[in-house]
């Protein structure tokens, strides 16, 4: 057998300890005679997964005690309409910064449900960096402001959060969940898919201040209601419960093996900061994000030269470093480098990079 580096944006790398734990456990979790993929979700072996999971996601998280974690299905796609449906009941309107594809497609999507408004956006200058907010354009009857924290597409992160004062403030984590510590406090709501950075896909995670959910807009589904999910344990339905389990594993992973959030974003700086000095003196490679609004999950960079960009791409992956094409809508490359990716992962990027750059620079 041998493993790739996958670069992929997501559905991404896991940790390799997880998946010789799961696959340990595939044909017998315990001692139940059978799979966590086989078992009903209200049965005694399944029930202390999802209770365990939720205990571990507040515990490596610092989740407060007013908040709800829902696990849902339906991705981050399907919260871009959720949250208008159970946040923007009171007056109807909701303030959105556009930062990249995934926010200004969560604006469009809430545009369907009240009045929604554009409050800063970078989309002129390609998204390279987070906007500034003129706070003059913040209305103070909005029922939420939401931002995506950061921008898988463009590799662009918010290092400082917006002041929204008494305006919940909400944020698409999909990319950057566990990633490093986020103070819970600051935000309304945070929603993940899972794909990233917390399990395989089918799980969506949805964190909630408990005062902001009771009251949805007419015509909200009953799946999409926050309150229900919440006080069914997010067990209204059968929930991903194969999913939960994996997103168990990795937290457990982070807590014990990796040592929390605070050395999960060492690490991952440490990674991320190879790669960006190797791309700030580089002769060949060009990085594409503004220093000030750098991710240390998704780094994008260019040559300048689509044809080399392809041949860097394609002999890239001849020698193991997998899905380093940047997104369909922008080109040029990409190297996602979630929690998963070990260290050396990029080292050995950075290597294959001199060693295209002195071939072909
Ligand atoms: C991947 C991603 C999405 C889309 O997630 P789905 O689970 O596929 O709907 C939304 N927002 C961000 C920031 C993402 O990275």
């Amino acid at each position: 057998m041998s493993r790739v580096y996958n670069f992929s944006a997501g559905p991404s790398m896991l940790p390799v300890p997880v998946l010789e734990k799961a696959a340990g456990e595939l044909l017998e979790y315990g001692e139940t005679g059978q799979s966590v993929m086989e078992m009903s979700h209200r049965s005694a072996a399944f029930e202390p997964i999802i209770n365990e999971t939720q205990v571990l996601i507040r515990e490596v998280m610092g989740i407060p005690d007013n908040y709800k974690v829902l696990f849902l299905q339906g991705g981050a796609s399907s919260q871009f309409a959720a949250v208008p449906m159970n946040l923007m009941t009171k007056n109807r309107k909701a303030d959105y910064v556009l930062s990249g594809q995934f926010s200004t497609k969560a604006y469009k999507e809430a545009c369907r449900y009240g009045d929604c408004k554009t409050v800063a956006s970078s989309k002129d200058d390609n998204f390279s960096h987070i906007p500034a907010i003129d706070k003059s354009q913040l209305r103070p009857d909005a029922d939420y402001l939401h931002i995506c924290m950061n921008n898988t597409i463009y590799g662009t992160f918010w290092h400082t959060l917006p002041d929204s004062g008494d305006v919940p403030l909400v944020a698409d984590i999909s990319s950057c969940i566990l990633s490093q510590p986020i103070d819970i406090t600051r935000f309304g709501l945070l929603y993940a898919g899972a794909q990233k950075n917390v399990a395989p896909a089918g799980l969506t995670l949805v964190l909630v201040r408990e005062d902001l959910i009771g009251e949805t807009l007419p015509g909200t589904p009953t799946m999409f209601d926050y309150k229900v999910m919440a006080d069914n344990d997010s067990m209204y339905n059968t929930p991903p419960c194969w999913p939960i389990y994996m997103c168990k594993l990795v937290l457990e992973w982070i807590k014990n093996d990796v040592g929390g959030l605070d050395k999960m974003k060492e690490r991952n700086e440490k990674k991320a900061g190879v790669l960006y000095d190797f791309l700030d003196n580089s002769r060949l490679f060009k990085p594409c994000a503004e220093k000030d609004s750098r991710s240390i999950m998704n780094v994008t960079f260019i040559t300048g030269d689509k044809d080399l960009d392809a041949k860097f791409v394609k002999e890239s992956a001849a020698a193991g470093f997998v899905n380093l094409k940047g997104h369909r809508s922008v080109g040029g490359m990409r190297a996602s480098i979630y929690n998963a990716m070990p260290p050396e992962g990029v080292d050995k990027l950075v290597e294959f990079m001199q060693e295209f750059e002195s071939r072909n620079g």
